[in-house]
């Protein structure tokens, strides 16, 4: 076999520009970093791909930081939420109770904020360059082997390697599994998504759980809003014209205070699966893993994109002072897990509970049905049990970066 054609050299090599990869490289630049960004897709291709849509306070400070604002001024502040069950609505006031508040602001946005940001400053971001092989991360030489748009093979040496590739990444399946331990939990159901062309039904996210299951409903803009509804995990799609979607939403929403949903066109529809995993240890020599390479859960708590972030700030954190640093010390970079880990785990068990909760599981017990809304009913009627939901929603305060600590 041929070698590559061509072998370059970077500081720092980022897998994936989505916006953890993306976010990484911007925090570099500001730190003087060199740095490259390898992305599989076209800038179109991510755009064009619906996913998560709220930001917690923590992620919002992390864009206005790093001079991305149009979130303040085109996103929509969430003081609340609602809990619909036994066919009414109770408010979860999230601001009251916590003082904080979460951003409606679809994730397309921030990946194009990050993106343009990216453009402005000239990054070294390489769109349709696929990482295939991943490089001798136990030396200090690391690097990948990948393909650009025109399917040459090149190669890309480094002194770190960032793996932000998404759940299904390169870079952790590069790790042999007797190194890597991977927990994964399975959940027998999935959402249904949708784009609706249809005004606001609601001015906050209701969760809304009945005998025929799980809704979200979920706002985008004054003419298009996205809704869910729990499915089976092999739900096709194709199976769901326009008015079998409504008649499915209608009949879960439906209560004693008339609440009804504003209809209009399905523009997307998607079966999303759910999946609870972390990976650890999250270093492996000179390769860290950020984001959905580490961890994913499943998007019931809306956590998924936020850790991706919180990841991000401490990454950096921790990798501009080992850059910096003097002697060959690689031992700093364990920081890295260790601070990220409460909150990765606890992101799970919210994300976990709020699932369980909400979504009746195929085949639920009569009795299975009656406790989980005797937990709904006591969490509401509880103001602890508003604020352990209302902080966990909400992120449980700011990203604790070094300074800070
Ligand atoms: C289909 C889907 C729908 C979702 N919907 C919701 C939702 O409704 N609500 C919610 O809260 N969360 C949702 N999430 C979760 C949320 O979108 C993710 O947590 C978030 O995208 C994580 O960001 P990331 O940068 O870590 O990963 P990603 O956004 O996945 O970015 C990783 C990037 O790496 C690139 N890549 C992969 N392999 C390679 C390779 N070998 N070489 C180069 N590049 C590579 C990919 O093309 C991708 O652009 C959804 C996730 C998915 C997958």
């Amino acid at each position: 076999m041929t070698g590559p054609a061509e072998v370059e050299r970077t500081r720092v090599v980022v897998v994936g520009g989505g916006p953890a990869g993306l976010l990484l490289s911007h925090l570099l630049h500001t730190s003087g970093v060199e740095h490259v960004v390898l992305e599989a897709r076209t800038r179109e291709e991510i755009y064009r791909t619906t996913r998560a849509g709220i930001l917690e306070a923590s992620s919002v400070s992390t864009l206005v930081d790093a001079g991305l604002d149009r979130v303040l001024r085109e996103g929509d502040r969430h003081d609340g939420i609602a809990l619909r069950f036994d066919g009414e609505s109770h408010r979860i006031d999230l601001h009251g109770l916590t003082g904080s508040a979460v951003w409606l602001y679809p994730q397309t946005e921030v990946f194009t904020d990050l993106a343009d940001r990216a453009a402005q400053h000239g990054a070294d971001v390489r769109w349709q360059a696929t990482v295939t092989d991943v490089l001798d991360v136990r030396t200090g030489r690391p690097g990948v082997r990948w393909t650009d748009a025109e399917g040459r093979e090149r190669e890309l040496r480094c002194d770190v390697l960032v793996g932000a590739d998404g759940s299904h990444s390169t870079c952790r399946h590069s790790l042999s599994e007797d190194v890597r331990r991977h927990y994964v939990h399975q959940y027998p159901y999935a959402w249904f998504g949708v784009i609706v062309e249809a005004p606001r039904s609601a001015p906050e996210l209701v969760y809304t759980t009945s005998e025929h299951g799980f809704a979200l409903i979920s706002q985008r803009t004054e003419t298009h809003q996205r809704l869910y509804f729990q499915c089976d995990p092999d739900e096709d799609p194709a199976r769901w014209p326009d008015d079998r979607v409504w008649h499915e939403l209608q009949r879960r929403v439906t209560g004693t205070d008339g609440f009804r949903l504003l209809e209009g066109p399905v523009t997307e529809r998607s079966v999303l699966r759910f999946r609870s995993s972390v990976v650890e240890p999250v270093r492996h020599g000179r390769m860290l893993l950020a984001g959905d390479a580490a961890h994913t859960v499943p998007p019931t708590g809306a956590k998924g994109l936020n850790l991706a972030l919180a990841d991000v700030v401490v990454l950096h954190d921790v990798l501009s002072r080992w850059l910096s640093r003097t002697g060959g010390d690689d031992t700093v970079l364990d920081e890295y897990g260790r601070r990220v880990s409460d909150r990765v785990w606890r992101a799970q068990h919210f994300s976990a509970w709020m699932s369980r909760m909400l979504h009746s599981h195929p085949g639920e017990s009569g009795f299975e049905r009656g406790r989980r809304l005797a937990e709904l009913r006591t969490l509401v009627a509880s103001e602890s049990g508003r604020r352990f939901l209302a902080e966990g929603y909400t992120g449980w305060g700011p990203v604790v970066t070094e300074g800070a600590m």
